[in-house]
């Protein structure tokens, strides 16, 4: 039998009209969809038969055909706008909370993280301060991952399993630390389905785009064309290495118009 690949999908903040995002540079508005595209896309899984899974869910790595729905960031529409439309659609889906934002404009309040999670759907962590894991000291990283997810944790009175890494960086470090804090999982953002055989701390993830069409959704779903954003992806890595990441990031803001995850 084959393998059952599962691709992880990124959410972010979502966009209504009248309403302010948390942040207004490009680099962050390219990942914000407006909820009737958000909407879209969650009609178009359940009417293609794709079940929307937790990132637990999908550990199991069902047979049945299905995607992994996860967000980052722990913005407000997580509660307002994204759960009810995964609600009505019959989709599970992860919240990975940046917790040193929480109760912040724009994010979740401690009482909305519960409600989120009393509503069935599963929390994650996403670091204290959205930092990039692969630069910090390990003091810093004890912060961002140890301490984010007691703070989380005592918020919601039960524990956490899952971790996502800001802008997707992540080193052997940041990996050990999650291990040893007692995550179970941590996801990234590279370009690649998931299977049994990915490891548990190196999750795939595909950021869903504000301008992506809803065929390249159905596409990206179902694992299709992949390939070729790993190949851009291996390029930015690339030159993210020789550079370092913040010239990196400065010359991705101004030529490229690219920027937060
Ligand atoms: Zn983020």
């Amino acid at each position: 039998m084959a393998l059952s690949r599962i691709v992880f999908l990124m959410y972010h903040e979502l966009e209504l009209p009248g309403r302010q995002l948390v942040q207004s540079e490009p680099g962050y508005v390219r990942y914000i969809l407006a909820l009737d595209t958000f909407r879209n896309q969650m009609q178009w899984l359940k009417s293609s038969g794709l079940r929307g899974l937790n990132v637990s869910d999908a550990l199991l790595y069902p047979a049945e055909p299905s995607v992994c729905i996860t967000f980052d960031d722990g913005c407000e529409t997580d509660l307002i706008d994204a759960a009810p439309v995964l609600r009505e659609f019959g989709a599970r889906a992860t919240f990975y909370l940046t917790a040193g934002f929480l109760g912040t404009p724009g994010y979740l309040t401690a009482d909305q993280v519960r409600q989120l999670d009393s509503l069935g759907f599963e929390i994650g962590c996403h670091s204290m301060t959205h930092p990039y894991l692969s630069d910090l000291s390990d003091a810093e990283l004890g912060r961002e991952i140890v301490d984010a997810k007691l703070h989380i944790e005592r918020i919601l009175g039960h524990a956490i399993e899952h971790f996502s890494c800001p802008g997707g960086r992540y080193d052997e470090r940041t990996l050990a630390t999650a291990r040893r804090a007692g995550f179970r999982t941590v996801a990234n953002s590279r370009f690649h389905a998931n299977s049994s055989s990915t490891s548990a701390y190196e999750l795939g993830r595909v950021a869903i785009l504000r301008d992506l069409r809803l065929e390249d959704f159905a596409a990206t779903c179902q694992g299709r064309g992949l390939w070729k954003k790993q190949l851009q992806d291996r390029t930015r890595q690339t030159v993210r290495q020789v550079l370092g990441n913040r010239i990196y990031d400065k010359l991705r803001a101004t030529v490229l118009g690219e920027g937060h995850q």
